[in-house]
């Protein structure tokens, strides 16, 4: 396994207490496998990938728990320095807005460039070229004059292709994408996602994709991995969760975007608010929120259970879900 997340737990301490940000996650991905991370704003998708890259603000933030296995190795007890090698070299991360996370004094060329220079010890004119190679390869156009521009000179899906440069520039085993089309209009969305997509085929990466919108994610990702409240409540084949989610709330998410193949169908949006993570409600934490829930929800935290498909006739496809219930949430087509 390229990486393993196992039973991860981070927390913010403030002013007004203690929140539990991340309560026990893990996933895995393999090398060659997309992997999208699903869940509304405050899950904890983002921390938990921040937890991977050793890029948590601490304070506030700390891991009180768990494991981040990278190519067998735990990164959570390696020192700053050597998490700082692994970084860029060995995996990396894609931001949603490219226009902070470079920098707008340099010019892209030696943005790109300097990652050479440092890791590579090129010379400034080897990496202006191998520079010039990378923006080819994520198809920005005229790269030999555009590498001499700044930032603000892109648009913003062109940007976003600069941010996937840099990433991609020392071919890393993984590569985390935090949002990475969500502040581009819906055509450049689905071009950047598909060059996305075409590279990690090609480079045999390892992709973490995280999104709030299955919709974007769908037609790329080999499985996905549903976060609430600081938790995975379904890991299943992306097929799989498609066509017959194993717990309430994926279900919910599924019901609340259009679907080509089911034309007229209403769209519902879920019920409700995520929860405030410094007072998590008791049982499951989706209960306040779900068409299903029961007294036993409302006290027992339900954990992770193999979900077999019986209907299905295959080997079991590796899926989870932490529902009480989730055999009737497979079963029930309404
Ligand atoms: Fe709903 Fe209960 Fe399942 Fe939670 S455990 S998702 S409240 S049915
Ligand atoms: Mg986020």
């Amino acid at each position: 396994m390229l990486l393993e997340v196992r039973d991860l737990h981070v927390e913010f301490r403030t002013r007004d207490g203690i929140t539990r940000a991340v309560d026990g996650a893990g996933y895995a991905v393999d090398a060659g496998e997309t992997l999208a991370v699903l869940g509304e704003s405050g899950s904890g998708k983002s921390v938990t990938a921040q937890a991977v890259m050793g890029i948590l603000d601490c304070p506030p933030g700390r891991i009180t728990g768990g494991q981040v296995l990278f190519q067998g190795q735990d990164l959570l007890t390696l020192k700053e320095e050597q998490r700082r090698r692994i970084r860029g070299a060995r995996m990396a991360m894609i931001f949603q807005d490219a226009l902070s996370a470079l920098n707008p004094v340099l010019t892209v060329g030696e943005q790109l460039g300097e990652m050479f220079v440092v890791h590579r010890g090129m010379s400034r004119k080897d990496a202006r070229a191998r520079a010039v190679e990378l923006m080819d390869r994520v198809r920005i156009p005229a790269a030999a004059q555009r590498v001499r521009d700044h930032p603000h000179q892109f648009s913003g899906g062109m940007r976003q292709r600069i941010m996937i440069a840099m990433a991609l520039a020392l071919e890393p085993d993984l590569i985390i994408a935090d949002e990475p089309t969500t502040a581009l209009d819906v055509t450049v969305q689905a071009q950047v996602m598909d060059l996305l997509a075409e590279l990690q085929r090609e480079y045999r990466m390892g992709l973490i994709l995280i999104t709030h919108d299955l919709g974007v994610v769908a037609d790329v990702a080999d499985r996905i991995a549903v976060m609430y409240a600081g938790r995975i409540v379904e890991s299943a084949p992306v097929h799989d969760l498609y066509k017959a989610p194993a717990h309430p709330y994926t279900r919910a998410l599924l019901d609340s975007i259009p679907r080509l193949d089911q034309k007229g169908r209403e769209l519902h949006a879920i019920k409700g608010l995520p929860p405030n993570l410094m007072n998590i409600p008791p049982g499951c934490a989706f209960h306040p929120r779900c068409p299903m829930a029961r007294d036993v929800c409302r006290t027992d935290v339900p954990p992770l259970h193999e979900v077999i498909d019986d209907r299905a006739g295959g080997p079991p496809g590796g899926r989870a879900s932490a529902c009480h219930f989730w055999r009737e949430c497979l079963h029930d087509r309404t």
